[in-house]
């Protein structure tokens, strides 16, 4: 199928390169010609793993990237629009999806062939049809169901092994305004025959993706208040707490023959010092602004995010039992993205983390394997140094914070052995073997 999409950041240009590995012929849009000229190039303006591969065999073949939305719109048969949905601190910041919205209508107007839209972008439920459908309309001067479709198809791909997640996906889930529409989205996935499909309409696909969202972020929170009951009891910790939650029957799969397959604990059961990135934060207050203003109260997952707000501070919490005050103490930050395996820092828990130190008067390092140029960006120039590698971010330092789940972390015990002075380091995501060092502490866990 020739297919465009509309956006090409994480969801997007992964979306792309994987539908042109699954045979597709796509064209890429948006409105950065950096980005564009980049990925013309073969080189991926995210850091993703598996995506450089597939540009270097798929650009030029079957996956080209424009600026020229008409022509990439006039050239195919479906239309996903990937742009981005920030939250303004009160609702979900359409402005991107209005936008393209409105100037995929204007080249619809020219197109005589049929043509199918849909929303890939997280939007809160009711916006596809009330928002994007009549922008469509009003702007092609033709009619939805007859002219052309307007579907949503929400992405659950997560950063760091989002290839991965698309190629293999765990559900497909198809909303659209008629079958015609839920039909030609089957068919952009019929290289996926055996994975679980939800046809469904548009509301009930937008509202998938947000529940699914909403309940990863409540495992998390729910897990971090037990661990600060945990905490405040001594004696408990809540690393092996979760570990027995999860052995649950319901968080494990019961084979025909009575055994059972129990998975790897999931991340969203480990306590740590919070959630962040581009989806959950936002995602969920999007969901709780949208419920309060229809009029219910969405006490639980405000909960959720007051819980999560609490968790960075907690890790200071645990860095002034052994320092009463913060001045001039050299603090190295283990980990800026907001999970390992990206670059991305948005609402990563690193940045509230390394801003609260500067502000006592902390000196600080700072070290990720990849996410250091974005952090850069975003932190204040004065007040944080950015180390080259692990060997460097540790020297010297007299406290040291795991922030972010990066695997070489998992070795800092080596790092920290050879020391004079041992720092005392504060495990913010429980990976480390707590026995292996002289001063620790973490989340979840009174030592
Ligand atoms: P992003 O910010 O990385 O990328 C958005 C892209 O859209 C940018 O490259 C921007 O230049 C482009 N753009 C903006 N306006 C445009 C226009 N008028 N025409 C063409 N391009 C335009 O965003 P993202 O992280 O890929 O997220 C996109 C959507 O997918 C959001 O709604 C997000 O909530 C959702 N989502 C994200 C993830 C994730 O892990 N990042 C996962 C699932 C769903």
């Amino acid at each position: 199928m020739r297919v465009s999409v509309v956006g090409t950041g994480y969801v997007g240009l992964v979306s792309g390169a994987c539908l042109a590995d699954k045979g597709h012929d796509v064209v890429c849009v948006d409105i950065d010609p950096e980005k564009v000229e980049r990925i013309r190039r073969g080189e991926a303006p995210i850091y993703e793993e598996g995506l450089d591969d597939l540009l270097a065999r798929h650009v030029g073949r079957g996956l080209r990237a424009t600026t020229d939305l008409r022509d990439a719109v006039l050239g195919t048969d479906l239309t996903l629009i990937a742009v981005g949905t920030p939250f303004d601190g009160q609702r979900i910041d359409l402005r991107f999806v209005r936008e393209v919205a409105r100037q995929i209508g204007a080249v619809l107007r020219d197109k005589d062939a049929y043509h199918v839209v849909a929303v890939k972008s997280t939007v809160v439920p009711g916006t596809t049809d009330r928002v994007v459908l009549p922008l469509l309309e009003e702007a092609s001067g033709k009619r939805a169901g007859r002219d052309f479709g307007v579907g949503m198809n929400p992405e659950f791909l997560t950063e760091g092994v989002a290839v991965r997640d698309f190629l293999r996906p765990d559900r497909i889930v198809l909303g659209g305004i008629d079958e015609r529409t839920i039909a030609r989205l089957d068919e952009l996935y019929a290289a996926f025959p055996d994975v679980p499909r939800v046809r469904t309409n548009n509301t009930t696909a937008e509202m998938i993706k947000y529940a699914s969202n909403s309940v990863l972020a409540t495992l998390i929170s729910f897990s971090n208040e037990i661990a600060a009951l945990c905490s405040a009891l001594g004696g408990v910790d809540v690393a092996d707490v979760m570990r027995g939650v999860h052995l649950a029957q319901y968080f494990t799969t019961a084979l025909e023959d009575g055994r059972r397959v129990v998975a790897p604990i999931t991340s969203f059961l480990e306590a740590g010092c919070g959630f962040g990135g581009s989806c959950l934060p936002k995602d969920v207050a999007a969901l709780a602004a949208q419920g309060r203003e229809a009029g219910v109260g969405m006490r639980l997952l405000s909960a959720v995010l007051d819980i999560n707000r609490e968790q960075p501070g907690r890790m200071l919490e645990l860095l002034g039992r052994h320092f009463p005050s913060l001045s001039g103490v050299r603090v190295t930050v283990l980990g800026l993205a907001f999970k390992p395996d990206t670059d991305d820092v948005r609402e990563s828990p690193a940045l509230p983390i390394v801003a609260r130190l500067i502000d006592a008067g902390a000196r600080v390092t700072a070290y990720d394997p990849v996410a250091t140029e974005s952090a850069a960006r975003v932190l204040p120039r004065e007040g944080v140094r950015f180390a080259r590698d692990l060997a460097d971010a540790v020297a010297g330092a007299q406290a040291i914070l795991l922030v972010t789940r990066w695997r070489e972390f998992e070795a800092l015990h080596e790092w920290v052995q050879r020391m004079q002075e041992p720092p005392v380091v504060v495990d913010g995501r429980r990976v480390l073997d707590r026995t292996r060092f002289a001063r620790y502490e973490g989340i979840g866990v009174r030592v």
